[in-house]
């Protein structure tokens, strides 16, 4: 009985896929620029022992391509590496080859084969199957948690998204940038911090880098006001903290309502592993907040006070 009517679920959800503000997709070229951006950048070199010495060849050589393309670091966001991401997603998902113009096109085109052999038809498998659940958590509760999203921000959620749901997705499991296109999301769908609910609050938290900014707009607007207010440097990654904060906690709280108890969002994990500075001001001062205590301005300032001032 719950297989079927999950069955039901996943059914409803791929007829009403484009209807939602989240468009899906499950792109070969995407998944192949993805996995060798992953490739250029990772620490531990892919183990390819069971491939020819011609595909180890081929596939080398388009990872030195990307890696001297992207240089080192985060390289998701360099200019090659958005442009064929914008090349790739102005085409059809199953389209057949990558235009000439997109900066990799011949790192691309030299190892299609390969992935077919090797990746892709595995990928494609936990790519089709996170979407399935993704799409279906979106389509019954994204129009929720963007409104309260809405609130909270003081702004107006942009009405599509581009989600290219691929292996991996850069460092960090999932980015976000805004181009000719819209804006793109590109999510791993094998990173366990992004699976099952999480997927839900991670979609909203990629969406909302489309509408807060560390520079601009009502968050670090706010952020800027405190800091210079009380002559001091506003806390570092405040702003992405509160992203973190509001997507987790609003899904939270939405999940619960409907009786799903045991959601720990990453953010929680965030603030354990990663910025527990942030873990303290944020529940006593912006959690509030979210529960319509105050105003944005006011949440801000307590938290830039309790972060900066001096040690007793
Ligand atoms: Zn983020």
């Amino acid at each position: 009985m719950r297989n079927l009517a999950l069955a039901a679920l996943l059914l409803a959800a791929s007829a009403t896929r484009a209807d939602s503000r989240w468009q899906f997709h499950d792109s070969f070229w995407m998944s192949l620029h993805q996995t060798l951006i992953d490739d250029a950048t990772r620490q531990t070199p892919r183990d390819l022992s069971s491939w020819t010495a011609g595909e180890r060849a081929a596939w080398n050589e388009s990872v030195a391509e990307y890696r001297a393309a992207g240089g080192h670091g985060d390289i998701t966001f360099t200019a090659p590496m958005t442009a064929t991401t914008e090349g790739i997603a102005a085409a059809p998902d199953n389209a057949a080859d990558v235009a000439d113009t997109l900066p990799l096109a011949k790192a691309l085109r030299r190892v299609a084969p390969v992935y077919r052999a090797h990746g892709w038809a595995s990928d494609e498998k936990v790519n089709r199957f996170f979407i399935a659940y993704a799409s279906a958590l979106v389509r019954e509760e994204g129009e929720a948690l963007v409104q309260r999203h809405e609130a909270v921000y003081h702004a107006t959620w942009p009405k599509r998204f581009l989600v290219y749901v691929t292996p991996s997705a850069g460092p960090f499991g999932a980015y976000t940038f805004t181009g000719a296109l819209g804006t793109i999301t590109t999510m791993a769908s094998r990173e366990e911090g992004y699976q099952g609910f999480r997927s839900l609050e991670m979609l909203l938290h990629e969406s909302s880098h489309a509408i807060v900014y560390p520079n601009r707009g009502p968050v670090a607007d706010a952020i800027d006001r405190a800091a210079k207010a009380h002559g001091v440097t506003a806390p570092r990654n405040l702003w992405h903290a509160i992203l973190f904060a509001t997507s987790g906690e609003l899904t939270r709280q939405l999940l619960n309502d409907r009786g799903v108890t045991t959601f720990v969002p990453s953010s929680t994990e965030m603030f354990t592993k990663v910025w527990p500075m942030f873990r303290d001001p944020i529940a006593k001062y912006w959690v509030p907040y979210l529960n319509g205590e105050g105003t944005l301005d006011q949440a801000i300032d307590k938290i830039v006070v309790a972060m900066t001032a001096p040690a007793q």
